[in-house]
Parts: structure tokens; sequence; C-alpha cells
């Protein structure tokens, strides 16, 4: 059986026009799968008997199966789900304010490798499909409370979303079509390690905020820390950023996850403003929570405090991303809490 979650509005067209049907149809079964996040075809009631009979011959909705959801005392919830093959991912819902953050995964586990970050750690088992994709937000949409709705969504949980970019990318479109999800292009952030090509295409083809774990100034901490630099290094990075086409007043986030004594220095943070210079950016500073199994520490409060002072100093925007949820070890990974909107 082939799940109706994988298809696209462009795909769900060629499936119709093969079935002999109308093409409005193709929108109407797109809306139903995820706008009205039917569970079953037989659900779609403004398609005839006859064709839906037909469809289920091919065609049924399969979601993840959500193992487990862990509640913080701050309204962040953090959700295993399971996939057809048994892989396990987590997706968490960050609530901040008037803020309410979906952090998706896109992969199961990552090959990227950084070493402050426990899915990193842990190794790589293969790219999810949209289906699993979009099964994240609608599991999300179940875990709501009365009159919550989420604001923004981050692929910012287990994962190099560049590394999956196909499906990412059909993610995206269906994240932000009218007759799909329907969130604004400026609520939704991709957020990646560094793969520079990807980058480049992504400035061409995608349509959603970019962010960039940077996590260091120099190449020999960053080699260290984050694999993927020895591919492609920090001035190179840099100059990708610094091409990106940015749509008006858009910038990239730049995070920059702060450990004691490795790249929390005040040259560090000059080193940060100097790089940074003429790429329209914002500063997310996240003082790096530590796991179970990870040889570094957080900074003191007094040090992320001269790092954000140096940097806002500089001209930048800057801002301290305070962990949340923290006693539920929310996110997966990279950037617990890190997130931009
Ligand atoms: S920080 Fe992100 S890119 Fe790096 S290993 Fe973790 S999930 Fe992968």
């Amino acid at each position: 059986m082939k799940n109706l979650r994988d298809f696209t509005h462009e795909d769900l067209l060629a499936v119709i026009s093969e079935l002999g049907e109308r093409p409005y149809r193709a929108e109407q079964i797109f809306r139903w799968v995820f706008q009205r996040r039917a569970t079953s075809i037989d659900q779609m009631t403004d398609i005839s008997k006859a064709f839906r009979e037909r469809l289920k011959e091919e065609y049924a909705i399969t979601g993840n199966t959500v193992l487990e959801v862990k509640r913080s005392v701050d309204g962040t919830r953090k959700f295993l789900s399971e996939l057809a093959d048994s892989s396990r991912i987590e997706s968490v819902l960050i609530a901040e304010g008037d803020r309410l953050t979906l952090c998706v995964s896109s992969q199961a586990g990552c090959a990227m490798g950084c070493k402050f970050c426990m899915t990193g750690m842990s190794g790589f088992t293969r790219n999810l499909t949209l289906a699993e994709l979009s099964g994240q937000v609608i599991s999300a949409f179940e875990l709501l409370e009365g009159t919550e709705h989420i604001t923004n969504i981050v692929l910012m949980g287990m994962g190099e979303p560049l590394a999956n970019y196909d499906n990412v990318l059909k993610f995206i479109g269906v994240l932000t079509s009218n007759m799909g999800f329907n969130f604004s292009h400026n609520k939704v952030t991709l957020s990646t390690a560094g793969l520079v090509p990807a980058i480049k295409r992504f400035g061409q083809e995608g349509n959603a905020n970019l962010a960039v774990s940077l996590n260091a100034t120099t190449d020999e901490v960053r080699d260290k820390i984050m694999p993927v630099n020895r591919k492609y290094p920090i001035e190179e990075l840099m100059a990708e950023l610094r091409r990106y086409p940015l749509k008006s007043r858009k910038y990239i986030t730049i995070e920059y996850v702060l450990i004691a004594g490795l790249n929390d220095t005040d040259d560090d943070a000059r080193r940060l403003s100097r790089l940074l210079r003429s790429i329209p950016c914002k500063v997310n500073l996240i003082p790096f929570n530590s796991f179970p199994g990870s040889s570094f520490a957080s900074p003191s409060p007094e040090r992320v405090e001269r790092f954000h002072y140096i940097i806002k100093q500089a001209g930048y925007t800057v801002i301290v991303r305070l962990s949340k949820g923290a006693e539920i070890q929310a996110a997966c990974g990279q950037l617990r809490g890190a997130y931009e909107g």
C-alpha cells in the first residue's frame, strides 16, 4: 500500500490523471490528507464511494505511532514516534510566551557526528519520508490543548535536513501550501550544520528561513566538534552565506552553542563578529547543556553574558536561548530550545 501522506499535490495530480479522474480530485485528496488530517480514505465524504474504493485498492493513510509524550513544567512537550520499520524519532513542542514552536526531525539518527549532540553521537539510520515528516506535525496537532496552536516550525531536531533535501523540500511545500498546513514561509526555519552546496541550492529553490549551526570561530575548533567542517571549512561556509539570496527583510540565523573553555572566550566573540560582517544575520547563543556521555561543560552565566555583550556591541541582534524543557531532555540533538521565528 502506498501512503497518501507521501504525495505532494503535484504527485496527486499525476495519480489522478492516471486513474482517469478530474484534476480537482487531487486538491480534494491533498486537503483531506494534510489540512483535515484524515486518517482513512473513507473519511473523504465529498469523493464518491466508488472512487474511494478504487483508491483503497492501492492507497492508504498511515501515521507515525506516538509511543511516549513527556511534558515539562514550562509546557514543552517532547514526543517519541515509532515508524513502520521500528525506527524511532523525537519531536518537540516548545512553549515560549505566545509562541509554540514545533521542532521536527528530518532523519532517523544523523551522520554529521557533531560532538556536542546526543543524536550525532549515536549514528545514522535513514532519511525520513514526506509522510514521516508531516506525520510529526499531525501528531503535534493531536497534542494541542485548549486554544493552543502551533506558531512556528523548525527543522532542527534529529538529522541534517539538507542531507534529506528532496523530501525536506516537499515537506516545506506541504507546510506552506494553503491547501496543506498553511504556515507562512517566514514561520518555517531550516537549520543546517553547513552543507555548502545544498545551502546554495536551497537559496535558489527553498522558501523558508535558514539557520546555520556555526559553533566555532576557527577551523581548528570547528573541525574538532563538527566533522562537516573538514569538508566545508568556515571561510567557504561564510562565503556561501554572503552570497545567499535573502528575500526582503529576511536574515540568516547563526546558531552558536557556547561550550565552556572551548569556544566561549572574548577572542571567539570578537572573531565571530568579524566573520559575520556583511552577512544579514541574527545570532542565537545557546549555552551548552550537558548530557550523559558528553565531555563538554556548560559555560558560566557570566561568560554567556560577556560573550553576548561583545556580539551586541559589534552591532548584531543577538539573543541567548535558554533551554526549554531541560528536565525532559527536550530536543533531539542539536540545539535544545534553539529556534527562531
Ligand atoms: S547537531 Fe544536528 S547535524 Fe549535528 S549531529 Fe546533531 S542532529 Fe546532526
